[in-house]
Parts: C-alpha cells; structure tokens; sequence
C-alpha cells in the first residue's frame, strides 16, 4: 500500500520568520502570501526591511477600495 503524502506548500513569514503552511482561504493569492496571518501583515507596516510601498499610507493611489 502506498500512503498519499499530503505536504503541503510552506513559506516563510516575512514578519516573523516563521514557516507556515498552505492553507485553503490563500488559494488563489498563495504565490503573493507573505505573511502567516493578518496580524504580521499589518504589523510589518511600522518597521520592516520589506519593500517600501507604504501601501495605504497617504492616499496618493487612487485605485483600490
Ligand atoms: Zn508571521
């Protein structure tokens, strides 16, 4: 008998350095996920070496919600 492995996907969390799992609810956006929760997503918004977008900051993009 050959037992199906299931592995999923895994990153590491750009906030934290954790590693996390796949999972279902980033589906369609697994290739732009970066954050293992909603909570480091926003945390990183303060002080992080990520990329400096400052994403919702201003309001100098229009586009969005
Ligand atoms: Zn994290």
């Amino acid at each position: 008998m050959v037992h199906k492995k299931l592995t999923l996907p895994e990153k590491i969390c750009a906030a934290c350095g954790r590693p996390f799992a796949w999972r279902k609810k980033w589906a369609r956006d697994w290739p732009q996920v970066r954050y293992c929760s909603d909570r480091c997503r926003g945390s990183n918004s303060t002080s992080g070496p990520g990329p400096a977008n400052g994403a919702g900051s201003g309001g100098k993009a229009g586009r969005g919600k």
